[in-house]
């Protein structure tokens, strides 16, 4: 079990590619291998401050039968997790191929990436920045930008990206 503030978290096995393999697992001593799905090596620690990645938090006497979502950031270090950072750099793809931006309209674009997925003083203006410079994308990238975006987003941002 891990205790993060007032909380008891069991312990996840995820993969690199951020397939949830247990979220419900007592002991650290489990055996690692690959994901089932995608074939990926999978972790159960961050790479970077080695603290154990937390699953499901731990109630007694209740079962929690929901699977929870991998975790974006290390609590520990507040660093990316691997799947997170592959996001990201998916996204940052998508933005550089889209022509019909400008250079700055890419930075700009780019900048507000952080914000939208950590909750910070500046995430609700990043969604809104971000929203507005989607409409000049294409359609097509602009729809799955906007979904990438949205499937990392923090709670904050998801309510101002699912707002007209
Ligand atoms: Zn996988
Ligand atoms: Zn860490």
């Amino acid at each position: 079990m891990i205790r993060i503030g007032e909380n008891t978290y069991y312990h996840a096995i995820i993969c690199l590619n951020g397939h949830i393999i247990s979220d419900s697992i007592e002991s650290f001593e489990t055996k690692m291998g690959f994901c089932k799905d995608c074939g990926k090596p999978t972790i159960n620690k961050c790479q970077n401050c080695k603290n154990p990645i937390h699953g499901d938090m731990y109630i007694p006497n209740f079962v929690n039968a929901i699977q929870m979502e991998s975790p974006s950031f290390c609590y520990g270090c507040g660093n990316p997790y691997p799947w997170t950072k592959s996001k990201i750099n998916a996204l940052e793809e998508l933005i550089d191929f889209e022509e019909k931006l400008s250079e700055t309209n890419k930075e700009d674009l780019k900048k507000n990436i952080n914000d939208i997925i950590n909750e910070t003083p500046r995430t609700k203006i990043a969604t809104i920045k971000f929203k507005h410079l989607l409409t000049k994308m294409g359609k097509e990238t602009g729809i799955m930008a906007k979904n990438l975006a949205v499937e990392m987003a923090s709670e904050t941002a998801k309510k101002y990206f699912l707002e007209k």
